[in-house]
């Protein structure tokens, strides 16, 4: 095959052989026609098999080609994979990539993965015990691939780990959990024991329980408790902005004029930054003596910011990305600032830091054991 795309002449001369030998009685030019169309049909269907390539890993625990982690994220799943080769000699590795295309690579998520599982040749040679999690997260599909030593048994418990923890996660687009969570049970499944107290203590196993049950009251209690402080300072500061005020010169109650009664008392730009609600502004007036206070409330969250040249709050950004950043070089963005108050407009460009990439080469070794797979796993999507 790989002749016949360098040499087409070649290929041909080939076809018209078979035809003359299978087809000679009833050979007929429309026939020959629709052998060579499908033979060129079944040629492009194969091209793409020729220029699928795998990335090469940078290290042996965690190649996150797609960015789904930080580095506090990718450390802590390299600690749980790093012990458990330390302790169990098991070789687990988590790969995430973009897409599968960018290797050339279409279709279902399963040959990809056995075909990267044996390129990098992940788990020992001889008891073939390797275990890979492959997300491709614009697929929105993921694989855990594994050696050949398992035979079938580990299939079931994989799908059940990533039906039931993993991609229900993912579906929120919260791949760092997912993956850790991923990791976590995958985990208890080979070794019957969680990462961080694999060989503990009962003590150490005690904590790693109460830890885990903590960690889930808190992603229940968490949002409820939030909402609830959220909720007292928003009381607390409207308790403090509409108080009762006595005015400064004669002791009388002032009287907090209505929105549209205060816009007069307001500068322009003033009123400005109440129509882009980036400052809001309350008059109070003193119905004896007539005079007057302004206060000023800062919006908590606003895209305005104070303007350099009439320093109202009324400054807005709009960011274009010249060149988004790598993991080898930094990216620049644009900045175009325009005041809605004043005629003031200028533009400032932006380095974007370098994406960060933590390169560890510590935990003994740096390639895999060599270890195959026969296809033995499961596969989901979200
Ligand atoms: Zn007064
Ligand atoms: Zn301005």
């Amino acid at each position: 095959m790989i002749a016949y795309c360098g040499q087409p002449k070649l290929g041909f001369h080939r076809i018209q052989d078979n035809i003359g030998g299978h087809l000679a009685p009833f050979f007929s030019y429309s026939d020959f026609m629709i052998r060579i169309y499908s033979y060129l049909f079944a040629l492009l269907l194969s091209l793409p098999a020729y220029s699928q390539t795998y990335p090469d890993y940078t290290e042996l625990y965690v190649n996150d080609f797609a960015d789904l982690l930080n580095i506090i994220q990718e450390q802590a799943i390299r600690e749980d994979l790093m012990e458990l080769r330390e302790k169990r000699g098991i070789e687990f590795t988590v790969v995430t990539v973009k897409l599968m295309s960018d290797y050339g690579h279409f279709g279902e998520i399963e040959p990809f993965a056995t075909g990267l599982f044996n390129y990098w040749g992940i788990g020992d040679a001889l008891k073939n015990d390797g275990v890979m999690m492959l997300v491709s997260r614009y697929d929105r599909k993921m694989r855990i691939e594994v050696g050949s030593g398992y035979g079938n048994n580990l299939n079931a418990p994989m799908k059940r780990i990533i039906d039931r923890t993993i991609t229900p996660i993912f579906k929120n687009d919260e791949y760092a959990q997912g993956i850790a969570s991923g990791v976590e049970a995958v985990i208890y499944e080979l070794v019957g024991e969680y990462p961080g107290e694999i060989d503990g203590s009962t003590s150490q196993k005690i904590r790693g329980f109460l830890s885990r049950a903590l960690t889930a009251l808190k992603w229940a209690i968490w949002p409820i408790a939030a909402g609830i402080l959220g909720l007292a300072t928003w009381l607390y500061r409207r308790r403090l902005r509409y108080k009762k005020r006595r005015c400064p010169i004669d002791g009388t109650k002032m009287q907090l004029l209505a929105e549209h009664w205060d816009d007069q008392h307001l500068k322009d730009g003033e009123r400005i930054e109440e129509d882009l609600k980036s400052v809001d502004y309350d008059v109070w007036l003193c119905p004896k003596c007539e005079h007057l206070t302004i206060e000023a409330y800062k919006a908590w969250f606003t895209p305005y910011s104070a303007c350099r040249s009439c320093g109202f709050k009324t400054l807005e950004g709009t960011t274009t990305v010249l060149s988004s950043a790598t993991t080898s070089s930094t990216g620049l963005k644009r900045i175009d600032y325009d005041c809605h108050n004043c005629s003031e407009q200028y533009s400032i460009k932006k380095v974007i830091p370098r994406v960060s990439q933590s390169s560890s080469s510590s935990g003994g070794g740096s390639s895999f054991g060599g270890g195959s797979s026969s296809g033995g796993g499961a596969s989901g999507s979200w």
